[in-house]
């Protein structure tokens, strides 16, 4: 017995929809061939950029790959992500910044700590041994010019062709925007923090 023979008018008319949508999806799917290096632009000031960075993270080590972080900026509360993800082989993470520039309040220091990250993460954008790259919160060190988009662009341009690299951050400059493969700007719709809550672990870091 044939299985559509005993269905009702609308099961019938169901699966004729999602037959016809699947085609669509697969003739998609199948034309999408290229593989390459990508590069990632999380934005916006909704939470869930950085997370899902590391999440890339994870996912990358799941492979069997190698992954290099650099969280600039941020050098005061440790992320959980951190505390996992660096104990893991194939993944080095470097904390090369001291804290937002008001808690810091040395511009001169905030700049030299920019820039010696910059240049570690240069180098692991010169590895093709390194399959991701995460660059936390780099979208402030272009914003406040601690570096120009001279020395930020053609290191990231010129990377191993199948390196990933994810640049996370609020307000991303339009140049970073232009040279991304993929970009998500987070809306934020709510945040718990308005109403009080404080940064819970496993949440917020
Ligand atoms: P996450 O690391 O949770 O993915 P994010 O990278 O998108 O967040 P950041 O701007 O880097 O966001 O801020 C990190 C911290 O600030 C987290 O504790 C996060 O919960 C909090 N945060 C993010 N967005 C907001 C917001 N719109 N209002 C208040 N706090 C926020
Ligand atoms: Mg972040």
């Amino acid at each position: 017995m044939s299985d559509t023979q005993d269905l009702t008018e609308e099961e019938r008319r169901h699966k004729e929809r999602t037959r016809k949508h699947k085609a669509v999806v697969d003739a998609k799917i199948a034309a999408a061939k290229v593989d390459k290096g990508l590069v990632l632009v999380l934005t916006g000031n909704g939470k869930g950029k950085s997370s899902s960075a590391f999440g890339m993270v994870a996912r990358t080590l799941g492979y069997g790959r190698t992954a290099a972080v650099f969280q600039f900026i941020k050098g005061k509360e440790d992320v959980g992500e951190r505390a996992f993800l660096s104990r893991q082989p194939g993944v080095t993470w470097e904390n090369c910044g001291e804290g937002f520039t008001w808690e810091t309040q040395d511009l001169r220091r905030d700049i030299a700590t920019a820039r010696a990250g910059w240049e570690k993460a240069k180098q692991a954008l010169a590895d093709p041994n390194v399959s991701l790259v995460v660059l936390d919160e780099l979208t402030y060190l272009v914003n406040y010019r601690y570096l120009s988009l001279d020395e930020v662009l053609p290191p990231i341009r010129n990377r191993p062709e199948m390196q990933h690299v994810v640049i996370t951050g609020r307000a991303a400059h339009a140049d970073l925007v232009e040279l991304a493969d993929t970009v998500s700007a987070i809306r934020d719709e709510k945040h718990a923090f308005r109403a009080g809550v404080r940064a819970q672990a496993g949440i917020d870091l």
